[in-house]
């Protein structure tokens, strides 16, 4: 029996690999100059925490959670999301403490039971980043210009930047009834659950994926015609503020978000280049997510990187895979071991260094030297060890130069 992933998963592999953490170490050093930390949150965490902020008739919980029972009895959800267990976490610790604002980063997978297709998979990983207990949308500027720098960090081109607001608690309740009005005379044509939903909770009728919903909800008015006096403005000093910091955006007031915590600003990056699932980033704001989690009242607002929607976008002009600095080809039994040692020693000098160990012809070490990228190559056999002194090649321009058997000669050579 063959085994393989599961449906939907995916291993990374190198060269892969090195795309990843390049994008993972250039967001490090951006979060950083921004203020950011990180913080490592569990893969689990007990189900209603997901019912609760995402909402009961959104498509993450109705259908896409893997949701079980673990051997104690509890129902337990692997994160669809991360903003649902980092306001956990942000209550549970109390970090509302701490001046204001708080800002953390996360970078980790998160699992959706959704029909695999092109980038999206099952088990997905998201850059994710929330800054907490600020309302001024100059935050709001800020958060989507360091989205901003990121994205431009590593090379990402031709991206459009789509912002909206989808209002607040007070302004929702108008909004709604507009919604359901126009919506009343195509409700025949809706799926299941959004019949059910027209009653429930309408506005998630916005974003269910199912063919015959889009095309009835085709038209319908935008949350940004009816914001209240306070969103409205909020919304105009974001709009200044990213003008401020040169981010360019539109306005798309169809923007709808499938999370039933956002309040106000709500922003999407996407890139043409993707097809159907071109989203490779999304965020907003969520003022009442902490209090509704037992907090004091806080506002808050973050985005999350689609890491699997970025990686095919940079792939191309992803650098070539690297080799070691140096590649050891030992002649004999005595080589090997003398060769093991100055491996080890050059190593500790901060030097990437291979050695082979399978003794076969000097033809054949130097052929898997060229396979694995070797910068330099040594060839270490007895006249070698009894004279001290080796011929290092360079791989690039073929050019060989002697220098002495000794660890301090090398790293000179080397990083040269
Ligand atoms: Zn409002
Ligand atoms: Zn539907």
């Amino acid at each position: 029996m063959k085994h393989k992933t599961l449906k939907g998963l995916q291993d990374i592999l190198p060269p892969d690999i090195s795309i990843w953490q390049n994008i993972e170490n250039n967001a490090r050093q951006i979060f950083k100059n921004y203020g950011y930390r990180e913080i490592r949150l569990p893969i689990i965490e007990s189900t209603d925490i997901f019912i609760r902020s995402i909402g009961e008739t959104s498509d993450i919980v109705e259908k896409e959670m893997y949701t079980f029972q673990d051997k104690g009895g509890r129902s337990v959800t692997l994160r669809p999301e991360g903003t649902a267990s980092f306001v956990r976490a942000y209550v549970e610790h109390h970090l509302y403490n701490e001046p204001a604002p708080q800002k953390y980063y996360y970078m980790g997978p998160m699992f959706r039971y959704e029909r695999p297709q092109a980038f999206r998979y099952r088990q997905f990983y998201q850059i994710g980043v929330e800054a907490m207990g600020i309302l001024d949308p100059k935050l709001d500027a800020e958060v989507i210009a360091m989205l901003s720098a990121i994205l431009d960090s590593i090379g990402l081109k031709e991206l459009n930047f789509e912002i909206t607001s989808i209002g607040c608690g007070k302004c929702r309740p108008g909004y709604t009834t507009a919604l359901k009005e126009f919506l009343s005379t195509r409700k025949s044509k809706f799926c299941a659950d959004c019949q059910r939903r027209y009653d429930l909770n309408p506005l998630r009728i916005l974003d269910c994926k199912v063919p015959s919903c889009i095309d009835s909800r085709h038209g319908s008015p935008p949350v940004i015609e009816f914001l209240c006096d306070e969103c409205q403005k909020h919304f105009e000093i974001l709009k200044q503020n990213l003008d401020l910091l040169l981010v360019p955006y539109s306005v798309n007031p169809n923007l709808v978000r499938g999370l039933d915590y956002y309040t106000k600003t709500a922003f999407e990056v996407s890139s043409e280049s993707l097809g159907s699932q071109k989203a490779v980033a999304a965020g907003g704001r969520y003022d009442n997510m902490v209090d509704e989690f037992g907090g004091p009242p806080t506002p808050g607002i973050g985005f999350a990187i689609g890491m699997e929607r970025i990686i095919p976008l940079i792939k191309d002009s992803a650098n070539k895979v690297e080799g070691p600095d140096l590649f050891i080809c030992p002649m004999g039994n005595e080589a090997a071991e003398k060769g093991l040692l100055l491996t080890e020693q050059l190593r500790a000098k901060g030097l990437w260094v291979e050695i082979n160990f399978d003794g076969t012809s000097l033809k054949s070490q130097m052929r898997k030297a060229n396979r694995i990228g070797a910068k330099k190559v040594i060839v270490l056999g007895e006249d070698e060890l009894k004279t001290k002194k080796v011929k290092i090649k360079d791989m690039n321009n073929r050019e060989e130069i002697d220098i002495i058997l000794d660890v301090n000669e090398f790293v000179k050579v080397i990083q040269g």
